[in-house]
């Protein structure tokens, strides 16, 4: 007898319940008894695992809500078990009726209720562009003829960008706000620029004050107000070159313009962007790749601003074959938000650049989109033709107050996104450094919250990281490593907070050398692992490896 032809201990418990229950009294001529006894039938002769399963489920709400035991049903407990041993012998991983009734089926419909609260509140407190794109394209046809803008003006790059709004005039023409909030935009405008594209302009819901889309784009009077004093941005004490911002020894950014088609509140490099358009000349550009040819340990070159996508094309084809022709720089990335705020910048032609630098090396694409609002079905085009060039299109969300600071906003839009080709890579942490947009910022914890909470709930490549900038990139994600009992660390479920105990391999095991093929080797001596652990084990001894 092998072990399959016996019941395992799910099923002699569940058995067990089954039974304890009373075995008479039923009524046989009931709806229930005639579905019990049907089931009984037909999941004897047919071959399927499906009747089988509803028939331990009905015995089971039977004897839950009435107290009957399946012998009510004239079912004896012989017949039950030699369903048991059909239904494991049916199933491809051999699982018993007790593993998928009594377990299986119970956890998961006990999970769903950590989900069904978000599914009820998604498409109504975090629309998509998509699902609201009739109300959009209202907008956008009324803008259009309000700016006086041709078709052709519209769907290219060019056109968007001429007609872009920039004036609080305009503003208030095609949104709807309250005199004294025109006053106030007018009053900040002074200091600093507004600039939003036709078509982002139209994502924004006219009648809606505290829109995701308008807080983004237009300042209000706490970019001025907001007491404190600006830290200087990163640029002044990471920048080894010009254009060049270095945090990390073998990652270095090129801020290779000051310009966007769209000025965020948020925006970290305030300083910079968006005070004036400037170009840069040819020479700043010869030093930042010179610093990049001199210094064979950079390997991953970003080609950010600004925005690198309002670079003209041939610009771009001449930055990218310059980083292509450096032989250790080994993959380059495009810092762009233009996808999500003028998509129809992405032409055939640009796609075409893309492609032939990724051919050589990969290029992926960084942007910025931080609600589900702005994914349209425009923006996704835009993406879905991007992710079929590049070797990856990913996210860089911005955590900010009343904009995307709930579970539900930031599920939406990690979703969102996934479903729009693009990867959810970080979320950053709004930045302590410029009080412009210190009324924007969100505690940590509340970050911290928000993004353990999609973990077990949405898909595991949908879960961006939780980063603070702090001169370079730190990751803020809580431990669930809550304990340790001898060699057994206690890790915590974010989903759940219930707690498992997670056996680490043996320290002394784990130092062994003598396993798989080495234990052939002759021994010469030579004991150790690779370079790196023996340089950290030096460290360790406070000494310096260069000098062994
Ligand atoms: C964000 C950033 C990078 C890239 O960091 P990753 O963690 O590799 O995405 C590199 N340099 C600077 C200056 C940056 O701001
Ligand atoms: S797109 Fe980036 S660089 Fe441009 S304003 Fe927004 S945050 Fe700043």
């Amino acid at each position: 007898m092998n072990k399959f032809d016996q019941i395992d201990n799910f099923t002699a418990e569940l058995l067990d319940n089954l039974f304890s229950g009373r075995n008479l009294n039923a009524d046989p001529v009931s709806p229930q008894a005639a579905k019990i006894r049907e089931l009984f039938s037909i999941s004897a002769l047919d071959n399927q695992t499906g009747n089988i399963v509803e028939l331990f489920k009905i015995l089971k709400l039977a004897r839950a809500s009435q107290g009957f035991s399946p012998l009510a049903f004239d079912i004896s407990r012989q017949d039950l078990v030699d369903l048991a041993l059909k239904h494991q012998q049916i199933d491809e991983h051999r699982v018993s009726i007790g593993g998928r009734v009594d377990k299986a089926l119970s956890i998961v419909s006990e999970a769903g209720s950590r989900v069904d609260w978000y599914l009820e509140q998604k498409d109504v407190s975090a629309p998509s562009g998509i699902e609201l794109w009739d109300r959009i394209e209202q907008n956008h046809l009324r803008i259009r003829q309000l700016l006086g803008m041709s078709m052709e003006d519209w769907n290219s790059f060019s056109g968007q960008l001429r007609f872009a709004v920039e004036s609080v005039e305009t503003l208030g023409e095609i949104l709807n706000l309250p005199a004294e909030a025109i006053e106030e935009v007018s009053r900040v405008t002074r200091n600093y620029r507004m600039r939003l594209t036709p078509y982002y302009a139209g994502l924004i819901m006219p009648e809606t004050l505290d829109d995701p889309v308008l807080l983004q784009a237009v300042p209000t009077g706490e970019m001025v107000d907001n007491a404190g004093i600006e830290i200087p941005p990163v640029a002044a004490d990471h920048s080894p070159a010009r254009l060049i911002d270095q945090f990390y020894p073998r990652v270095v950014t090129i801020k290779a313009t000051n310009m966007c088609a769209m000025y965020c509140t948020h925006c970290l490099r305030i300083a910079h962007i968006g005070k004036k358009d400037r170009i840069y000349t040819g020479k700043a550009y010869e030093e930042a790749f010179k610093y990049i040819r001199d210094d064979s340990r950079i390997r991953d070159v970003l080609i950010t601003g600004g925005d690198a996508f309002m670079l003209p094309d041939e610009m771009l084809l001449r930055l990218l074959g310059e980083l292509d022709s450096i032989d250790h720089v080994r993959v380059k990335r495009l810092g762009t938000r233009i996808p999500v705020t003028t998509p129809q910048r992405i032409t055939r032609e640009l796609l075409d650049i893309l492609e032939m630098s990724n051919d050589r090396k990969p290029l992926r694409v960084v942007t910025q989109i931080n609600t589900a609002q702005e994914i349209t079905p425009v923006s996704r085009e835009a993406f879905k033709q991007l992710s079929k060039r590049v070797s990856a299109v990913m996210n860089q969300a911005v955590l900010l107050k009343g904009i995307n600071d709930t579970r539900v906003k930031m599920w939406k839009l990690c979703e969102t996104i996934q479903e729009a080709y693009v990867r959810p890579y970080y979320i950053f942490n709004c930045s302590y450094r410029n009080p412009q947009f210190a009324h924007l910022r969100v505690p940590v914890k509340k970050g911290q919250d928000i993004v353990e909470s999609m973990y077990g709930n949405i898909s595991g490549d949908a879960i961006p990281r939780f980063i603070a900038t702090a001169g370079g990139k730190i990751p803020l994600h809580s431990s669930n490593v809550t304990g340790a009992e001898g060699r057994e660390l206690i890790l915590r479920k974010p989903w759940s907070g219930e707690e498992v105990r997670y056996p680490d391999p043996d320290p002394v095991e784990y130092v062994r050398h003598d396993i798989a093929f080495n234990k052939f080797e002759k021994n010469d001596g030579h004991e150790a692992g690779d370079q790196e652990q023996e340089q950290s084990r030096l460290r360790g001894q406070g000494q310096n490896p260069g000098t062994r």
